[in-house]
């Protein structure tokens, strides 16, 4: 078989074999196809895209090309969730606690942020002590005697998508369905879950931000993975602005610690809920949505979600006096607020540049290896949709150094008061194939 061949068969538009698939995809693993041949088919794929057939095989082929976990001395159907990842979205930590509390397992593997998007390892981190790397076999103890754990990958997870996610960034062909999907669901199947919800985020701050490349995304998304024998649904959720009302690491473990002491925003318990039914549905534990919704909202009001998040803590040893004192995270020196300059309705507040501003304070990263101030972020003091008034605080910018002129112009820039406030809605739409 010849590369050439494979290049020649995609840019005329025809289907690949299975065997052209892993051919490429084992090249691409041992290094024996360069990368302009890599760069050839990938720019061929980009224009003609795969059918759904292709995209699984590659996405197996990827998955195969790595590590994978065997969770299956796990007893019951275990789930997880995937964000393509927003600002401000936290919604991992409190959904996988009031999930668990129902006596579902839930093993969860999560990222870290990079650019405007926060990650959930991230977070976790904030709190004094939290382990996110455990061993496979620590893992998996976890899970079996609490029945949650979120870590971070162990072992050498796709190999293959490192290397063609590298290409893609330089040739400019990330923007492509089957390349994303791919891309995504070579790593979250390597968790060995039974089980996956996936919030493909729409909007300003989403990877997605036009709602039909995110619907085209969560169709490829869902049919992959039920293909590879795992039971999939997405969602599509608004990125347009930020969820709830915390940005930053400590500020966003507060505000999930928050949700389950039955004190979170409305629009982050809402997400939660939403989400966390479908996992309970999926896990056979619940008859239909809405006893699924019901049994959540009542793991908040007995305590059991809170107690479960506290076991998680203690078990990767970070401090469980978080759960009373939220000061035991890193706090930033100075609080300044940033007020309303006029009487009106608040029009805007664009995700993606709230994101930049909290990362431009240092809580996040714009290089993989940039280091970060867990301490730092912004509080919204109000959505979209709300009447202000001169002089009000919009935003609280939590910042350890004094100066922030650079950051309030863009908070101001991008956190607009006018007169008419445009409809906003959470959920998008439900994609169950
Ligand atoms: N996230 C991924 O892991 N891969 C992509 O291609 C895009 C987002």
């Amino acid at each position: 078989m010849r590369m050439l061949d494979i290049i020649d068969t995609k840019r005329n538009g025809h289907e690949l074999t299975d065997e052209q698939i892993d051919f490429f995809i084992s090249g691409v693993v041992d290094g024996s196809i360069e990368d302009y041949q890599i760069s050839a088919l990938l720019m061929a794929i980009y224009f003609q895209g795969m059918t759904a057939p292709e995209q699984t095989k590659l996405t197996m082929a990827m998955l195969n090309s790595g590590d994978r976990l065997d969770l299956s001395a796990i007893d019951g159907i275990k789930v997880d969730k995937h964000s393509t990842g927003g600002v401000g979205d936290k919604t991992s930590l409190p959904l996988a606690a009031m999930v668990a509390a129902l006596g579902i397992p839930v093993p969860m593997i999560s990222g870290r942020g990079l650019g405007h998007t926060g990650g959930t390892l991230d977070k976790l981190e904030a709190i004094p002590g939290y382990r996110v790397a455990l061993s496979e076999t620590e893992f998996i103890h976890q899970v079996q005697t609490i029945g949650l754990a979120i870590v971070g990958a162990t072992g050498e997870i796709a190999p293959a998508d490192a290397r063609i996610y590298g290409l893609r960034d330089v040739t400019d062909t990330v923007d492509s369905i089957p390349l994303i999907a791919s891309s995504i669901l070579s790593k979250k199947l390597a968790s060995g879950t039974d089980a996956l919800v996936i919030d493909v985020k729409t909007g300003s701050g989403a990877f997605m931000r036009e709602e039909r490349d995110a619907q085209k995304l969560a169709h490829a998304l869902v049919e992959i993975a039920n293909q590879a024998g795992v039971k999939s649904m997405a969602i599509i959720s608004d990125m347009n602005q930020p969820l709830g009302n915390k940005i930053g690491n400590s500020l966003e473990i507060e505000e999930s610690i928050d949700v389950l002491k039955g004190k979170g925003p409305a629009d982050l318990v809402d997400l939660v809920l939403t989400l966390g039914s479908q996992m309970v549905v999926l896990a056979n534990q619940a008859p239909d949505l809405e006893t699924a919704r019901l049994m959540l909202e009542q793991t908040i009001k007995d305590g059991s979600a809170l107690e479960k998040f506290k076991q998680m803590i203690i078990m990767q040893d970070g401090d469980p006096a978080v759960i009373d004192d939220y000061g035991v995270m890193p706090q930033a020196q100075y609080h300044i607020p940033i007020v309303a300059e006029r009487d009106g309705i608040v029009t805007k507040i664009a995700a993606d540049e709230m994101g930049i501003a909290s990362m431009r304070l240092g809580g996040g990263r714009s290089a993989k290896d940039d280091q970060l101030d867990y301490a730092v972020g912004l509080v919204l003091h109000h959505k979209v949709g709300d009447k202000v008034r001169q002089g009000e605080p919009l935003v609280t910018v939590h910042s350890n150094q004094k100066e922030i002129d650079g950051v309030e112009k863009l908070i101001r820039a991008n956190f607009i008061i006018g007169d008419q406030a445009p409809t906003m809605k959470l959920i998008h739409e439900v994609i169950t194939k």
